[in-house]
């Protein structure tokens, strides 16, 4: 089967198994894992952050962000599509007591999910009004998921954080595929890291570890963060097995996600999607009959997202090289 669903498909290599075996571990709950303390320091070095903490999934690493920005009753704001409001099964309201309130950004099948400061902050409800439910934090994807993997522009990040610091708003950046964004626009991924009060990076999406995702903040709400993790049954003990991933994932998957996109580029052109829309490592095929190519595709071995309907989503990842590139195109395109 040549997977193409998502990234988070891929499975532990080889090498990175051997790592994962050979660990140094101890009990993460008394901090005492070497493994997990180097890859927070390490991840919280890359993005310009003070401190880290390792979380099991990236929803457990955005909800306890958006918690340490946000009080019960307060809101946060971001993008109708946003992971943090589709895919998280309500953790904001349900788990926390935040409310949220999303607005429709970019347009739909073109850079939907595209940032537009101005547009949220628009939105954007005081905290000193009787009235209102006060707007804490904005929370800004990137790469956008549900967008089809765009990049988003940083002239928007820097006018929304310029902005923010002013008014008193924190911004909260769901990072799970900011290293895609950072191959694809060469931006540093402490540039984004600065733009951000909280953020929260995934490990095994397309950098192919296992398990596991880093939340990177101030010292002070890291060990926020860390009370938080444990409340929600996340404080793991010999969990250096999976940092071990995370820390070879850093220093063999990333530079490699160029790859992932120039993979998802001939799957454009050979599909006659505009490769001016495939920003990263996703490709959209637009107003086709999901179900039934997904299920045609399966059966020649080509797994495919249905995001609805009439859409369908490819994802490229460390699991799918060049010929399977070549074979999944020439499966999807005589069906198309
Ligand atoms: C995958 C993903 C997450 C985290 O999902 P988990 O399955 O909880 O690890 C968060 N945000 C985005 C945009 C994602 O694609």
């Amino acid at each position: 089967m040549i997977d193409l669903r998502s990234d988070t498909v891929t499975r532990p290599t080889a090498a990175m198994r051997r790592v994962m075996a050979e660990a140094e571990v101890g009990d993460d709950v008394y901090g005492e894992d070497p493994s997990i303390n180097a890859l927070e320091e390490r991840v919280a070095g890359m993005f310009g952050h003070e401190a880290a903490l390792f979380v099991p999934s990236g929803t457990m690493g955005n909800q306890i962000g958006m918690r340490l920005v946000c009080e019960p009753g307060q809101e946060v704001l971001c993008d109708a599509d946003a992971h943090v409001v589709t895919y998280e099964m309500g953790a904001a309201a349900a788990i926390f007591g935040i409310s949220t309130r999303t607005v429709v950004s970019g347009t739909p099948g073109r850079g939907q999910g595209r940032l537009d400061a101005q547009q949220l902050i628009d939105q954007v409800r005081p905290r000193d009004d009787w009235h209102l439910t006060a707007t804490a934090a904005i929370a800004v994807e990137n790469t956008h998921n549900r967008g089809g993997g765009i990049v988003q522009p940083l002239d928007e990040l820097r006018s929304l954080w310029n902005w923010s610091r002013e008014a008193g708003v924190a911004v909260h950046l769901d990072g799970a595929r900011i290293w895609n964004a950072a191959v694809a626009s060469g931006t540093e991924l402490a540039t984004y890291g600065r733009l951000a009060d909280t953020a929260s990076v995934c490990l095994s999406k397309g950098l192919g570890a296992p398990v596991g995702s880093v939340l990177v903040s101030s010292a002070e709400r890291i060990a926020t963060a860390r009370l938080w993790r444990k409340r929600l049954g996340g404080g793991m003990r010999q969990a250096g097995v999976l940092a071990a991933a995370g820390l070879y994932a850093l220093d063999h998957h990333l530079d490699r996600l160029a790859e992932d996109h120039e993979h998802a580029q001939l799957l454009a052109k050979r599909l006659g999607v505009d490769p001016s829309s495939v920003e990263t490592n996703m490709v959209v095929l637009d107003d086709v009959a999901a179900p039934v190519i997904a299920e045609a595709a399966k059966a020649q071995g080509v797994l495919v997202s249905q995001v609805s309907a009439r859409k369908i989503r490819l994802v490229t990842h460390l699991d799918v090289d060049r010929a399977a590139v070549d074979r999944a195109a020439d499966v999807l395109a005589a069906l198309l």
